[in-house]
C-alpha cells in the first residue's frame, strides 16, 4: 500500500506535563503602586480553566476607581523616577524582568495551558520564549533610541494603557510592556477575563525584580475595566490588540483627544498553494497555520487558495494529516489541539460551523474521542465554498478551514484581497519572482513565504485596514511609544 493512502495510526500513552512546580493563589488582587490592592468594589470572579471548568483561582475585577489610582501610580512612577533614569539603568530593570521569567519559564508555560486552554507544546516552545525574547530585545533598545531614530528628537509619551486579548496573554502583555519600559513609558496593563493568571504572575516577577513602584501596574476586570482606562484624561497613549469591533469602539472613544494609539485587531488571513510548493510542506503549513492554538489566532491563514489542478490532491492530504490530529488535554504533550478558551468562544466556533452547513459549503471532521467535560472542537475544512459565503468573510477566530481555488496568480490575488481585514497571508510556491510579485499586491501586513506563523522580536507586525494600524516588535515598536522632533 502506498504510505499517502495509508490511514493507520496508533495511539501514543499519555504524556501529562506535571503542575506540582506551579503556584496559584487562590485569589489574587490588583497590582498598583507595587503592591497588591483590592478591588474598590470587593468584587472577584473566577478564572477557569477550559479544559475541564474547574476554577483555578479568584481574579479581582477592577472598577473605574481602580483605575484612576493605577493611572495615578502610573503617572507618579513617571514623572517622579522612570522618565527621570538613565535609559541603560532602565534597560537592567528589563533584561531582569526577562531572566527572570525564563527562570521560571516552565511554571509560566503551565499556567498559560491551565488558565487558556493551549497546548503545552505551544505555551512551553513557542508563548514563553518568545515573551522573553521580546523583554530582551527591547531591553537592548533602551540605550540606542538615537540609533533608532537618527537625528531626531525621542521624547517618551508618558502613561500607557495597554488592553490585551486571551489567545496570547503572556506573549501579548510582553509586546506591549517591553516597548513601552524601553522608550521611557510607564503603563497600567489589562489583561482579558478568561486569562488574566500569566499577567499576575508577571507582576510578581515585575516586584522581584525590584522595578520602582508604579511603572508597571496590572488591573484584572472585565470590558468595562478596559473601557476606564481608554476614557481615563491622564492616559497618553492606549495600545490594543483585541477585535475589531472593540477597536472601532475605542477609536471613537479617543477621538479628538491627545491620545495615540496603535490598534491590533482581527483577520481571515489568506493561505495560498501553487501547484510548484512542495506539497507535504504546504499540507503542514496549513495545519500550522489554522489549528495551531485552537485557530485562536489573529493572523490565522483561515482561509485556503488552492491552484486547481492540485486541489484533489492537497485536499487529501490534508484530511488525512487531520485524521492524526489529538484533541484534548492541553496538559498532554502529544496533544496538537488543546481547548477551546471559552464556553462562549466555543459556542461563536459551532454557530460558524453551523451557519457553513446552510450555506451550503461540505464539512469535514475527522473522527476524534473529544473529552466530555471542557470546551473543544474538532478541527474542521469547509470546501465548496462562495467567495461571498459567511464562513469565507468572518473572523471565526477557531480552528475553522475555508477552502476555495484559482487558476491564475491575477484571480488569487483579487480573491485574498477581497476582505475588510489585511493582517497576514501566506505563499507556497517554488519561484522567488512569484513571491515578490505576491508581497507587493497582497493588502496584508505580514505575509509568510514558504511558512506560516513564524514569529520574532525584532520583526515588525500589525494590520492594513480593518486589521488595525501601527506596528508591534522591531524597531517599529518603538515608534508607537515615542515623540519624535
Ligand atoms: P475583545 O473582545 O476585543 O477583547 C480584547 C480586550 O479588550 C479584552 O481585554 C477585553 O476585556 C477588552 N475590552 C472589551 N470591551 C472593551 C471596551 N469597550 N473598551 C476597552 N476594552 C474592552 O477581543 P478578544 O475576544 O479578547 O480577542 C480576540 C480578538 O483579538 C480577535 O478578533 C483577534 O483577531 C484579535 N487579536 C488580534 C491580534 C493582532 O495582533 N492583530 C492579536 C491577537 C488577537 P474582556 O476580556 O474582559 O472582555
Ligand atoms: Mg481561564
Amino acid at each position: 500500500m502506498a504510505i499517502e493512502n495509508n490511514t493507520e495510526s496508533w495511539d501514543y500513552a499519555p504524556s501529562l506535563e506535571g503542575t506540582s512546580h506551579i503556584q496559584l493563589k487562590k485569589k489574587y488582587d490588583l497590582f498598583i503602586d507595587g503592591k497588591w490592592v483590592k478591588p474598590k468594589s470587593g468584587k472577584y470572579f473566577a478564572s477557569i480553566n477550559p479544559a475541564n471548568e474547574e476554577v483555578l483561582a479568584e481574579v479581582a475585577h477592577a472598577n473605574k476607581a481602580d483605575v484612576d489610582l493605577a493611572v495615578k501610580a502610573a503617572r507618579k512612577a513617571y514623572n517622579n523616577v522612570w522618565s527621570k533614569m538613565a535609559p541603560s539603568e532602565r534597560a537592567k530593570y528589563i533584561y531582569r524582568i526577562a531572566r527572570l521569567m525564563q527562570e521560571r519559564a516552565r511554571e509560566f508555560a503551565v499556567i498559560e495551558s491551565l488558565d487558556a486552554g493551549k497546548t503545552i507544546r505551544e505555551s512551553r516552545d513557542i508563548d514563553v520564549p518568545l515573551a522573553c525574547n521580546h523583554f530582551f530585545y527591547y531591553a537592548g533598545w533602551a540605550d540606542k533610541l538615537e540609533y533608532a531614530f537618527p537625528n531626531r528628537k525621542v521624547e517618551s509619551l508618558g502613561v500607557a494603557g495597554q488592553i490585551i486579548p486571551w489567545n496570547f496573554p503572556l506573549l501579548m502583555a510582553a509586546w506591549k510592556i517591553a516597548p513601552a519600559l524601553a522608550t521611557g513609558n510607564t503603563v497600567v496593563l489589562k489583561p482579558a477575563e478568561t486569562t488574566s493568571l500569566t499577567a499576575l504572575k508577571l507582576a510578581e516577577i515585575i516586584e522581584e525584580s525590584g522595578l520602582p513602584a508604579g511603572v508597571v501596574n496590572i488591573v484584572t476586570g472585565f470590558g468595562d475595566t478596559g473601557a476606564a482606562i481608554v476614557n481615563h484624561h491622564d492616559v497618553n497613549k492606549i495600545a490594543f490588540t483585541g477585535s475589531t469591533a472593540v477597536g472601532k469602539i475605542i477609536q471613537k472613544a479617543i477621538a479628538g483627544t491627545h491620545k495615540k494609539a496603535t490598534l491590533e485587531l482581527g483577520g481571515k488571513s489568506a493561505n495560498i498553494i501553487f501547484d510548484d510548493a512542495p506539497i507535504d510542506q504546504a499540507v503542514e503549513g496549513i495545519v500550522n497555520g489554522i489549528f495551531f492554538n485552537q485557530g485562536h489566532v489573529c493572523c490565522a491563514g483561515s482561509r485556503l487558495f488552492v491552484q486547481e489542478n492540485i486541489a484533489d490532491k492537497v485536499i487529501r492530504k490534508l484530511k488525512q494529516r487531520m485524521d492524526s490530529l489529538y484533541v484534548g488535554n492541553p496538559l498532554d504533550k502529544n496533544t496538537d489541539i488543546g481547548a477551546i478558551n471559552s464556553k462562549e468562544q466555543l459556542e461563536t466556533i459551532n454557530k460558524y460551523i453551523q451557519i457553513g452547513k446552510n450555506e451550503g459549503a461540505e464539512m469535514y471532521q475527522p473522527k476524534c474521542d473529544i473529552p466530555k467535560k471542557g470546551f473543544y472542537c474538532a478541527p474542521t475544512i469547509f470546501t465548496n465554498v462562495a467567495q461571498s459565503n459567511v464562513i469565507a468573510q468572518e473572523e471565526i477566530f477557531g480552528p475553522v478551514l475555508t477552502i476555495q481555488t484559482f487558476r491564475t496568480v491575477d484571480e488569487v490575488i483579487q480573491k485574498a484581497n477581497n476582505s475588510p481585514y489585511g493582517l497576514a497571508a501566506g505563499v507556497w510556491t517554488d519561484k522567488g519572482s512569484r513571491i515578490f510579485n505576491l508581497t507587493t499586491k497582497l493588502r496584508a501586513g505580514v505575509i509568510w513565504a514558504n511558512t506560516y506563523n513564524k514569529f520574532d522580536p525584532t520583526s515588525p507586525f500589525g494590520g492594513y485596514k480593518e486589521s488595525g494600524f501601527g506596528r508591534e516588535g522591531g524597531l517599529h515598536g518603538l515608534s508607537g511609544y515615542v515623540k519624535l522632533s
